[in-house]
């Protein structure tokens, strides 16, 4: 924790209320640590606006008195991107109190809300309207719609809905000069100018704060299926993948793999997330389809498309939800695996996306590579595969409290080599933050990172706003 100057203490307090800053205790010390607590930046003060004029007034604040300012949401971001840095000196502006669901238009398929309004929130808001917002990952519970949107995050169903940004329609953002841009009128077409709420999203809270969002919802399926199948080899997984997202195309909304030592470790460590009991294989996939339409038999469809890959071997063996507990049982076995890898001990992880043709080649030449440096590691990769998208990650098998940061390094640059190599991405959807700017050059040109300063510089000219995240050293 690090002291504010007095006067700038005072006018916060004066803005949001003495209950509205803490600049010392638990909750400070609480809101410097990332998710996983392994990583802790320092502040001033934490600070709770609740109104849209109390934002713009805290950043005319920190302006005025050159602080620095870390917006942060839900702080389940993978990255570090909403704890301050180390050596940070200014506030952390916390959206929680920011959560009121301002409209809910069924007819227009569009709802606008604040900013600290949780997943999990707005999700159980539209259940009476018979509507979805289709993102849903891990975290709803605690992820604010503010931070899903200023990391563009994506989550188990890319394949069919798209990312945070293709469900936002508009956005009120205050910019660090503490002036409000507001495109809230959710309209699907709009082409006038720049499109600035697009560029708020995925930036990461680096170009300002986002107050409200106008997003898409859709019609609640009415019928949805879970299939949890055995596959012998990567390739056979990529077949797959090619028939039925033809096949399935309307219906499919989820292709997540979970490799064979992945699900072993879930049984070691997460005894209530076991997989379905089908015949052990390399790999699992998980699919989902649904239907908003109750003019066809999902059920019968999903049963013929897997009996044809039965009968043409590209399936070894499969399970398909008959219930609502089955299909909720099959996702437990995914969302398990992220803690099970937690419980055995230091795991490195990375986000990395290709072209799914290219998944095959990921995997063999990235295990290479690793395995070159470190042989006493399991290497679990899982994921969206349907989106290109996997979590590469490596954990130990010995005795030691952690990986090196030598070991870091070269586990990185050996990865991210590949990757880089056959065309990919190094953050497909945690986003930079502090963890990864380092790294940014696998995937982005000197041009490009060139050009996103310019545009931090023209909106940030002080570089108050997320101190430190995306841009770093260009190694
Ligand atoms: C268990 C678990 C599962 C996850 N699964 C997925 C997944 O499947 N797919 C995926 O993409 N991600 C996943 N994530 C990470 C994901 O990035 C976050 O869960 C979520 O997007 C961040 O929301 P948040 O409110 O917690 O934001 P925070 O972590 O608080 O912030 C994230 C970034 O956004 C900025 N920010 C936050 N709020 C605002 C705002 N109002 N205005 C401007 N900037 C802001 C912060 O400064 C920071 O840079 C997972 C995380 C966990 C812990």
């Amino acid at each position: 924790v690090t002291e504010l100057p007095l006067d700038a203490l005072e006018t916060l307090k004066s803005i949001v209320g003495p209950s509205g800053v803490h600049d010392d205790g638990t909750l400070l010390e609480a809101a410097c640590k990332d998710y996983f607590g392994r990583h802790t930046g320092t502040a001033g003060a934490i600070v709770f606006p609740d109104t849209l004029q109390a934002v713009v007034e805290c950043i005319a604040a920190c302006d005025a008195h050159g602080l620095d300012i870390t917006p942060q949401g839900g702080k389940t971001g993978l990255v570090c991107g909403s704890i301050p840095s180390a050596t940070g000196t200014g506030i952390i502006l916390n959206l929680s109190r920011l959560n009121v669901i301002r409209e809910i238009d069924p007819v227009n398929r569009s709802v606008v809300v604040d900013a600290g309004v949780t997943v999990a929130q707005l999700h159980d808001a539209l259940q009476p309207h018979e509507l979805i917002f289709p993102i849903s990952i891990g975290s709803d519970g605690e992820c604010q719609i503010g931070g899903v949107v200023s990391t563009n995050a994506g989550g188990h169903s890319v394949f069919r809905y798209g990312m945070t940004r293709h469900q936002v329609l508009g956005i009120e953002a205050v910019l660090p000069n503490a002036t409000v841009i507001s495109n809230l009128r959710a309209l699907r077409k709009d082409n006038v100018g720049y499109d600035l709420s697009q560029l708020l999203c995925g930036a990461e809270g680096t170009l300002g704060i986002i107050t409200g969002v106008a997003l898409k919802v859709l019609p609640k399926p009415i019928q949805t299926s879970a299939a949890f199948l055995s596959l012998t080899s990567i390739d056979a997984v990529i077949q797959l993948y090619s028939k039925v997202s033809t096949t399935l195309s309307d219906f499919l909304t989820a292709f997540e793999i979970l490799p064979d030592n992945g699900v072993q470790l879930i049984k070691r460590h997460v005894p209530d997330g076991v997989a379905p009991a089908v015949k052990q294989a390399s790999w699992y996939i998980l699919l989902e389809v649904n239907s908003a339409s109750a003019a066809i038999d999902l059920g019968d469809i999903l049963n013929a498309e897997l009996a044809s890959h039965f009968e043409n071997g590209l399936i070894l063996d499969a399970v398909v939800s008959q219930s609502e507990s089955q299909r909720k049982q099959i996702w437990k076995c995914r969302e398990a695996l992220v803690f099970a890898q937690g419980r055995h001990g230091p795991v490195l992880s990375h986000d990395v996306s290709v072209r799914i043709p290219c998944i095959p080649a990921l995997i063999d030449r990235g295990r290479a590579a690793i395995l070159d440096i470190i042989q006493d590691v399991e290497i679990i990769c899982f994921g969206h595969v349907g989106d290109g998208n996997l979590h590469f990650n490596v954990a130990h098998n010995g005795p030691y409290p952690a990986f090196s940061r030598d070991w870091q390094h070269r586990i990185e640059r050996a990865l991210y080599s590949v990757v880089q190599d056959l065309g990919g991405s190094i953050s497909a959807e945690h986003g930079i933050g502090e963890k990864r700017r380092h790294v940014m050059s696998y995937s982005r040109s000197d041009c490009d990172i060139d050009a996103m300063r310019m545009i931090k510089h023209a909106l940030d000219p002080n570089g108050h706003m997320n101190r430190g995240k995306i841009f770093g050293s260009r190694t």
